[in-house]
């Protein structure tokens, strides 16, 4: 079966969250799982579990459950998992360091290839073997080291120019930590990663506990 035309971001988020339960599922050296099992696991109904999945092809057989480790390589193909990503962090600073040295990254798929700063004082620093280069480079290291990814964790003030040069260098998918609206181009994936936004949900479900249920 071929996907769906249209699909909506946070449908895309489920997948990526039961990527995540069955990759556990997997490692726990279970077979199958319902969709009961699934939707207690990641916090929704099974109705909504049933209905992410029969977009892409049906998995398993009725009463049996979902295949662990066929449903989770095909979701893995489905997100692009089954391959590694060149990414390119800009902004050497302490979201930035923080984000290279997570694993996660690497074991998902995530190659950091590139890091670049404007600051002199950090230009040259190797980090584990990543030089961090001067930003006005960015456009030839992006193209030598085929980066298409790239995440933007400097200030604010800077974040426009940065994604600019990041879209001139041919970078397809921008990541922003920076907490303004960046403009890009139509044919550029952009997502902007919040945590206030995150603590926010969290302080509106205290705000109305027993009387708002919220759910993924
Ligand atoms: P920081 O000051 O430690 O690091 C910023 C780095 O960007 C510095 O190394 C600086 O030299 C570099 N820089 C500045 N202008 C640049 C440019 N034009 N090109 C390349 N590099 C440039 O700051 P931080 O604490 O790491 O925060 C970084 C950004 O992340 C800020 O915008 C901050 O508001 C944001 N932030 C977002 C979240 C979130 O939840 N989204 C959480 C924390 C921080």
């Amino acid at each position: 079966m071929s996907p769906p035309r249209h699909i909506s971001d946070s449908a895309v988020r489920r997948l990526s969250h039961y990527q995540r339960l069955l990759e556990d599922l997997e490692a726990a050296g279970v077979a199958t799982v319902s969709s009961d099992d699934l939707a207690e696991r990641g916090g929704m109904t099974s109705a909504q579990v049933r209905k992410d999945l029969s977009h892409f092809g049906s998995f398993g057989k009725r009463g049996l459950g979902y295949p662990v480790a066929e449903l989770r390589a095909r979701l893995r193909e489905i997100l692009g998992l089954d391959r590694r990503w060149r990414v390119a962090l800009v902004g050497a600073g302490r979201l930035g360091s923080a984000l290279f040295q997570y694993e996660g990254f690497r074991r998902q798929g995530f190659d950091v290839v590139a890091v670049f700063d404007v600051d002199a004082r950090k230009i040259g620093l190797r980090w584990d073997g990543v030089a961090v280069d001067d930003v006005a480079d960015l456009a030839a290291v992006v193209a030598e080291r085929e980066v298409r990814m790239g995440i933007v964790t400097t200030p604010a003030a800077a974040a426009q120019e940065v994604a600019d040069a990041l879209v001139e260098a041919g970078v397809e998918a921008i990541l922003n930590f920076a907490p303004r609206t960046l403009e890009v181009p139509a044919a550029v994936t952009l997502r902007d990663v919040n945590l206030v936004v995150e603590l926010e949900s969290l302080t509106f479900a205290l705000t109305h506990r027993g009387r708002i249920v919220t759910t993924r």
